[in-house]
C-alpha cells in the first residue's frame, strides 16, 4: 500500500433500465463500500444531461464521486466490479461507462472536461468524440457493450471538477432491496408537512394546487423519494419531516437540477434544432389551438417571420389554461426543450399583451337593444323601431392575462428547469406565487 494519498474523480453512466436499478443508487452504494478503504471528500454530483437524449431511461442522469485513497487500485477494481455485477447488462439500451481522473490529472483535464459537460447537457454528443476526448487526455476507463455511458461518466467528472456551475441539492431516499418493484409506502402528509416546514429552501415536493405528491417515484427503481432545495441543510431538514417504510440508506448530491443549464438563447427561430432545447423570444401568431387530449398548441413568430409551434402538453394541468387566453400579437419568451419542430413549453415570460377586440351589432339609437344584421353587405336593422346603421361597434375587451412569469406546476416540471423562486427578483416583474 502507498503512504502516498491520492485524490480520484469517478463518474459513472448508464448503469439501468426502466425495469430496475438506478445509476443514482449504486453510487449511494459506492459512496459507503468505498468509505472504507477511502475518504470521501465532497457530496457526489448528479448530474442531468441533455432532456432530449433519445438513448435515456428516464431522467438522462450521471453521477461522480469524489475522494481520497492510499490504493487507487483497489477502488479502480472495486467500481468496476460493482457495476459489472449491477448494472442491467440484458437490457440493450444500458451501456456503461465508468471515468477514473486521478489528482495528477486534475490540472490538465478540468477545462476540457468542463467544457464537454456543458455540451452534454445542451448538445447531441457521439460515442467515438467521448473516446477521443477520454483518450486524448489519457484518462483510464471502462466500458461495457457498446460504451455510451462513457458520454455521462465523462461529463460528470467535468461537473465534478468544475465548481463555478449554478447548483441545488437532492436528498434520495432509497428502499431497501426487498421492497424494490412493490408499491411504495410514504405518508402524504408527511411530504405536505415537509415541504410547509421548508418551502421556499425546498421545492417541488408537492403540487399543492394539484393536490400531488411529486418527489416519489412510480417506476421499479430503488428510489423511495428525493427531495430538492438549495443547500444540503434544507433538504436534510425537509427529510427528517417524512416518515414511510424503510429506508436503506440516503445520499445528498450536488447538482444543476432547477439550473435551465440545457437552454441556449437563439435570436432567431431558423437557428433551432431538433434534440436541443431553448430561450426564444417572439410574437404569437395564431390563436392557441386545443387538440386531442389536451395539448395547446400555438405559432410562435420572430422578427424574421420564421415560426415555430410551441405546446404546453397535457401533463402541464393549469399551467395551460393561461397559454389558452394568449392571442395573436403578444410578445413573449418561450423556455423548452424541441423534438419535432415543437417547443415543449417549460415556462414562458409574456413581455407585452395585445389589445383584444369584440366585435358587436351596434345598438338602436331609439330602444337601446342590440339591431339584428339586415342581411350580407347591408348592415344592421331594428326591427322593432326600423332604424338601421351601416357602423359595427368595436369595443376593446379587457385581458385576463397579465404580463409576467408563468411556469408550469411541480407534478410537470422537468429536472432541469429552473423553478421561478430560484430567479432574481428583479427579473420577475409578476411573481405567481404558488
Ligand atoms: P436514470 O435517470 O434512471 O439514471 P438515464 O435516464 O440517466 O437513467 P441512461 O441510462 O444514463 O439514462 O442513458 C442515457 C445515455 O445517453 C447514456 O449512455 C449517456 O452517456 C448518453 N448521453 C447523455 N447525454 C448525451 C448527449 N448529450 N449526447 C449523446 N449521448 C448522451
Amino acid at each position: 500500500m502507498s503512504t502516498e494519498y491520492i485524490k480520484m474523480v469517478v463518474g459513472i453512466d448508464d448503469t439501468d433500465s426502466r425495469d430496475g436499478m438506478c445509476t443514482t443508487y449504486l453510487c449511494a452504494l459506492l459512496k459507503d463500500e468505498l468509505s472504507s478503504f477511502a475518504s470521501i471528500l465532497s457530496e457526489p454530483v448528479l448530474v442531468r444531461l441533455n432532456p432530449t437524449i433519445p438513448y435515456k431511461t428516464r431522467g438522462n442522469a450521471s453521477v461522480a464521486l469524489f475522494l481520497e485513497c492510499r490504493e487507487p487500485d483497489k477502488v479502480m477494481e472495486h467500481v468496476t466490479q460493482r457495476v459489472a455485477s449491477m448494472a442491467c447488462m440484458d437490457n440493450e439500451n444500458t451501456n456503461p461507462g465508468i471515468v477514473f481522473v486521478t489528482g495528477d490529472q486534475f490540472e490538465k483535464v478540468s477545462q476540457k472536461l468542463s467544457e464537454f459537460f456543458m455540451r452534454a447537457v445542451r448538445e447531441v454528443i457521439t460515442i467515438d468524440e467521448a473516446k477521443e476526448l477520454a483518450c486524448g487526455l489519457g484518462l483510464q476507463f471502462k466500458l461495457f457493450k457498446n460504451g455510451r455511458g462513457l458520454i455521462g461518466a465523462l461529463s460528470a467528472c467535468g461537473a465534478m471538477l468544475d465548481t463555478k456551475w449554478d447548483h441545488t441539492y437532492e436528498y434520495l431516499a432509497y428502499r431497501q432491496k426487498d421492497f424494490w418493484g412493490t408499491p411504495r409506502f410514504v405518508d402524504k402528509k408527511s411530504l405536505f408537512e415537509a415541504d410547509r416546514q421548508t418551502y421556499p429552501n425546498t421545492w417541488d415536493t408537492v403540487d399543492l394546487k394539484n393536490e400531488m405528491v411529486v418527489c416519489v417515484p412510480h417506476s421499479g427503481d430503488p428510489v423511495l423519494y428525493g427531495i430538492r432545495g438549495k443547500s444540503a441543510s434544507s433538504v436534510e431538514k425537509a427529510a427528517s419531516f417524512v416518515s414511510s417504510e424503510p429506508v436503506e440508506r440516503v445520499c445528498i448530491y450536488r447538482t444543476n437540477q432547477g439550473t435551465d443549464m440545457h437552454l441556449i438563447s437563439v435570436p432567431k427561430i431558423s437557428d433551432v434544432l431538433g434534440l436541443h432545447s431553448y430561450i426564444l423570444e417572439g410574437q404569437v401568431c395564431s390563436e392557441p389551438d386545443i387538440i386531442r387530449g389536451g395539448h395547446t398548441i400555438f405559432s410562435l413568430k420572430d422578427d424574421t417571420s420564421n415560426t415555430i409551434d410551441c405546446a404546453a402538453f397535457e401533463p402541464t394541468k393549469n399551467f395551460r389554461e393561461q397559454i389558452r387566453k394568449l392571442i395573436p400579437g403578444d410578445r413573449v419568451i418561450v423556455y423548452g426543450s424541441v423534438t419535432e419542430r415543437t417547443v415543449n413549453i417549460e415556462k414562458i415570460k409574456i413581455i407585452s399583451l395585445s389589445k383584444k377586440y369584440e366585435v358587436k351589432n351596434p345598438l338602436c339609437p331609439s330602444c337601446t337593444k342590440r339591431m339584428k344584421s339586415a342581411g350580407s353587405g347591408q348592415g344592421y336593422r331594428c326591427k322593432k323601431c326600423g332604424t338601421s346603421s351601416m357602423v359595427t361597434e368595436i369595443s376593446e375587451v379587457k385581458r385576463e392575462l397579465e404580463a409576467g412569469f408563468y411556469e408550469v406546476p411541480p407534478c410537470a416540471r422537468r429536472h432541469l428547469a429552473k423553478q421561478l423562486l430560484r430567479f432574481d427578483k428583479e427579473d420577475l416583474p409578476v411573481f405567481p406565487g404558488r
